[in-house]
């Protein structure tokens, strides 16, 4: 087959090695806009448009250390080395891809600074027509595929929630996508919106800067984890007045800056309507186990689910698709599929869930990986990447100040030790 990859980031990475890796002899390209491989955790001063006129892809900031500790971050087969710490820093995940990369021989697959403007089927739905910009000779080129590996990331369009007086607050709004340093806080109020990951961290990292941070979420609970003194927690922001925040128990508090960790949008700007995916409340349908598109089952998107083990999750992604694609397992009737995704969304909404959290695992994470393992007949994930991923998580909520000083050690496939610290 010959295999259109659209993203060098860690997804992109695992289908180019797949593809190439001789198991089914496929011809494979793989387009990256940018000119690194990466993705998210190439760090860019920069904010805002590069030098081609394209939004910033990275929401890289400088500090970041991992949240997950790297026994759970490698891939099933390229473990991250062992070292003296388990949560790594940015620049060692970078490296860590970059040494896949070399190791498995991928850098000839990929072209750098090519952007993909267009995805579209054609020939009755059989070919795949890619529209590549390349921005290093300035020309553009439409080649043809059987297949396409969406690998484009989700953490690069901003999610800005609509709230009244945003176009009268005379602050600062920012997202955290646009966050490098914490220096611009210097002394200031600031509200931080959302309390995932992103706005636990970051209230904890702009509290050394800032002089007060309110971390607002609609959580129902205070979030039980031990803050310094200048952080407080408090319900949702309704309005914004033009140097206040009003809060969902009628209190106001003046702010200079709205830092919104509100999250990301699903995008894929380079799919046709055509293709048959469409972004709905931010659940990615029609899909078949949040992977591949029902109505055009060679179109795949890698990487959807979140709080997840990332690159083994892709690389399992990519393991599943390749067994379909090469008629080693068929694709269930287009209708078995979509019953089987509006069952899943009925369950989920059942449990309060709504369309936004569709792609949400963490607890659920095992059953998904042993799922598309027990489906394709492929090697699955050991368990134990579940079972630290949730500890870790829970130490994350538990003890945020301190949890990346533990240090674990996995022995087996279900089993892991904390070390002392
Ligand atoms: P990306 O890394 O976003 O890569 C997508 C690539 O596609 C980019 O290189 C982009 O330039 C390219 N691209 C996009 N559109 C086009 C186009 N049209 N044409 C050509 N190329 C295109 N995960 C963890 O496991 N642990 C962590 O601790 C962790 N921390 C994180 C912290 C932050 C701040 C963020 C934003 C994410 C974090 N993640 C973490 C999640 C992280 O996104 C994933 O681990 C993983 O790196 C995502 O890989 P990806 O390849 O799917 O996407």
């Amino acid at each position: 087959m010959k295999i259109a990859v659209i993203g060098a980031g860690a997804a992109g990475l695992a289908a180019l090695r797949h593809c190439v890796s001789g198991t089914y002899g496929d011809q494979v390209v793989c387009y990256e806009k940018t000119d690194q491989i990466g993705g998210t955790w190439v760090y860019r001063e920069q904010t805002g448009f590069d030098r081609y006129g394209l939004p910033i892809h990275t929401s890289m900031y400088k500090s970041l250390r991992a949240n997950l500790p790297k026994e759970v971050m490698g891939y099933p087969d390229f473990l991250i080395p062992e070292g003296p710490v388990s949560y790594p820093t940015r620049t060692q995940i970078l490296d860590f891809l970059n040494i896949y990369c070399d190791h498995f021989k991928l850098r000839p697959y990929i072209r750098l600074l090519h952007h993909v403007e267009l995805v579209e089927p054609v020939a009755g739905n059989r070919k795949w027509s890619v529209k590549v910009k390349d921005f290093q000779n300035d020309a553009v080129a439409i080649e043809s595929f059987d297949a396409v590996m969406v690998c484009n990331g989700h953490y690069f369009e901003p999610m800005i929630p609509n709230i009244p007086g945003q176009n009268i607050f005379t602050g600062k709004q920012i997202h955290s996508h646009d966050y490098r340093v914490p220096d611009f806080f210097n002394g200031k109020k600031v509200v931080v919106m959302g309390a995932g990951p992103s706005g636990m961290d970051l209230a904890l990292e702009i509290s050394k800067n800032a002089n007060r941070v309110i971390l607002s979420h609609h959580l129902t609970e205070t979030i039980d984890t031990v803050f310094p003194e200048n952080v407080v927690q408090k319900g949702d922001v309704v309005e914004l007045t033009e140097r206040e925040v009003v809060f969902a128990d009628g209190t106001k508090e003046q702010v200079d800056v709205v830092f919104y960790c509100t999250g990301y949008k699903y995008s894929f700007p380079f799919l046709a309507e055509s293709c048959g995916v469409r972004v709905d409340s931010n659940m990615v349908t029609h899909l078949w186990k949040h992977l591949v598109c029902i109505e055009n089952p060679t179109l795949a998107l890698i990487g959807l689910p979140f709080y997840v083990c990332a690159f083994s999750m892709f690389d399992l992604q990519v393991r599943f698709v390749l067994r379909h694609w090469h008629g080693e397992r068929q694709f269930p009737a287009q209708a078995d599929m979509l019953r089987s995704e509006a069952e899943e969304a009925a369950r989920r909404a059942e449990r309060g869930l709504q369309k936004r959290h569709f792609h949400m695992m963490g607890p659920e994470q095992e059953h998904y990986y042993s799922d598309l393992a027990n489906v394709a007949g492929i090697t699955p994930l050991p368990p134990v990447l579940s079972k630290l991923h949730n500890e870790s998580s829970m130490r994350f909520l538990k003890d945020l100040v301190h949890f990346r000083e533990d240090r674990y050690k996995i022995i087996d496939d279900y089993n892991f030790v904390q070390l002392s610290r």
